[in-house]
């Protein structure tokens, strides 16, 4: 995951400033205003990955929560105020150690950050990603090791007593300390989690059971893998680690009446690091809806046109809508026309004057459930990839964009070659490993925008976003032959498969199922000509 320097230092001002001015005031408004502050740094660091600072920020908000109070506990004593002031400046040092560290090691062009398509990064799509595997018994692992190498991490091998005295953050550090003494081995995965910011730490060959669990991951792991987890498995876990996107931020509409309350409302979430629009008239929302596509739809209660829940039940009337969730603010205190508005199409009850911190928690979690609602009816179980109707959605979108701005869209069937004999020796499970692990290698290859869905069983199809023929060809090309590398472990050897490719470009081509139809004819080609290699359509 990415997070530039300059981004995460000016979050931290905004933290810090909100903390001097409760020491400033050191009255209970404004250490409101601190703890906001705090938990939306908390969320920031945890959603870009950096996982050493989360843990640092989440302690800080468990001690800010005991000192809450209310206004006659303010200030807070003065022993308590230190303490705290202590565990807020260790994590500023840290911080700004992680930013300026990260500024000196990353090139400014950084994996998938780009949200322009720049021209001559083209085919490296993504700069190296250094993994650290620390240990003292590595031969076991030295076929993951080896696996993890195809999927473009670089790895190395350090052990407990051994540490390379590097400042680039590896951005995962697999751990074995399971041959540790136990003091020793929380000592040492403390030690790591101290040290790095923003590595994802990662417990191997842990003991089962929950005490080992819990060791582990209250010493600084992210994750842990329990002993005896088979390889493909593990290198699963690790890949969706590495693969796991940044979120697109929150976007809120805001449906009310009153330009102050409104003005009131978009602020404390845009301080909360969410997006917001607003529309005054519920007579706009559907076009707003369309227009903005939110994740959430904060909707006032009494607005002279209609109200809120008259609003709620139109918007329901919509296929498109009927899962996106609503929030009613209001100043109603009548227990039974809450629940009639809950009845009739909103999902929670926000009574006003709304309490920062529980807005801010509503919007955040009911969203977090739409998205996940959504991605499951969009994408495909097994690989996590675009579904088949998705694929084909955004292709259309992508088609559409593209010859509104005359860029050349590539698009890709892929399918992989004798897939049937992969079955057949070595059993289903382990062909659906190696549909997964090419699903893996399209997103680590391919960029944010590409499009890349499982069309059917081990078919796929990709869309490259301006990408030229010359372009589409050497990325495909690559994938191709990296993807033939990989060994497949299976009963203590390994095996190894192919795909082949057939390649359709936009604006040759104007349609979408012209072009998937020129795409799988010229895959038909290449399946005829010997297999394991891209071809080019001849249109
Ligand atoms: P070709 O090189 O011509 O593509 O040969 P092939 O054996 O791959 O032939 P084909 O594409 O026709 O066969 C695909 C096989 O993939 C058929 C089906 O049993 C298997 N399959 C489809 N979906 C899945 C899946 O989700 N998991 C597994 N393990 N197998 C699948
Ligand atoms: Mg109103
Ligand atoms: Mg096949
Ligand atoms: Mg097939």
């Amino acid at each position: 995951m990415f997070c530039s320097p300059a981004e995460l230092t000016v979050k931290l001002k905004i933290f810090v400033a909100a903390w001097q001015c409760y020491q400033a005031k050191a009255q209970f408004e404004q250490f409101v205003e601190y703890a906001v502050a705090l938990s939306s740094f908390t969320e920031f660091l945890s959603a870009k990955g950096l996982s050493g600072l989360a843990q640092m920020a989440r302690e800080i908000e468990q001690e800010t929560l005991k000192l809450f109070g209310d206004e006659a506990s303010h200030p807070i004593d003065g022993g308590l105020l230190a303490a705290l002031a202590a565990q807020i400046e260790a994590l500023r040092e840290r911080v700004v150690t992680a930013a300026e560290a990260q500024s000196l090691s990353t090139p400014e062009v950084n994996r998938r950050s780009g949200s322009e398509v720049g021209e001559a990064e083209v085919v490296d799509f993504e700069s190296e990603r250094r993994l650290w595997f620390v240990g003292n018994h590595m031969s076991g692992w030295a076929d993951l090791l080896g696996q993890l190498a195809y999927f473009g991490l670089r790895v190395e091998i350090c052990d407990w007593n051994n540490m390379p005295p590097t400042t680039v953050e590896p951005a995962m550090v697999l751990i074995d300390a399971s041959d540790l003494a136990p003091t020793e081995r929380i000592n040492g995965i403390t030690a790591l989690r101290h040290r790095f910011s923003f590595s994802k730490l990662i417990g191997l060959n842990v003991e089962q059971g929950f005490l080992p669990m819990h060791e582990a991951l209250a010493a600084g792991c992210d994750a842990c893998v329990v002993r005896g987890t088979p390889e493909p498995q593990i290198l699963g876990r690790v890949l969706e680690y590495d693969g796991a996107e940044d979120e697109e931020p929150y976007r809120v509409l805001v449906v009310e009446d009153s330009k102050t309350a409104s003005a009131a409302i978009q602020n404390i979430l845009r301080n909360n690091g969410i997006e917001t629009r607003a529309i005054y008239d519920p007579q706009h929302v559907l076009v707003e809806l369309e227009r903005y596509q939110p994740d959430l739809i904060l909707m006032d209660m009494h607005m002279p046109s209609c109200t809120g829940v008259e609003a709620a039940r139109v918007i329901r009337q919509y296929p498109q809508f009927l899962s996106t969730p609503i929030v009613y603010l209001s100043g109603e205190t009548d227990i039974a026309r809450q629940i009639d508005a809950l009845r009739l199409g909103g999902d929670h009850f926000l009574t006003k004057p709304v309490n920062v911190m529980i807005l801010n928690a509503i919007v955040k979690t009911k969203i977090d459930r739409y998205r996940a609602l959504r991605h499951s009816m969009a994408c495909d179980s097994l690989t996590g990839l675009l579904n088949h109707t998705s694929s084909k959605q955004r292709l259309d979108s992508a088609i559409t964009k593209a010859a509104a701005t005359g860029i050349p869209v590539a698009v890709a069937m892929i399918d992989i070659d004798h897939f049937k004999k992969v079955n057949d020796s070595y059993g289903h499970p382990m062909g659906d490993q190696v549909i997964r692990s090419l699903a893996w290698l399209l997103k680590q290859r391919l960029r944010k925008y590409d499009i890349i869905g499982r069309y059917g069983g081990e078919e796929f199809i990709v869309g490259l976003v301006d990408a030229t023929p010359e372009h589409a060809f050497d990325i495909l090309d690559r994938i191709r032959i990296d993807f033939g590398l990989i060994r497949h472990p299976f009963n203590g050897s390994h095996f190894q498969t192919t795909f082949s490719s057939g390649v359709a470009h936009f604006p040759v081509i104007a349609d979408r199922e012209a072009l998937v139809k020129a795409a799988d004819e010229a895959l038909y080609v290449a399946k005829r000509g010997g297999r394991n290699q891209v071809v080019q359509s001849s249109q």
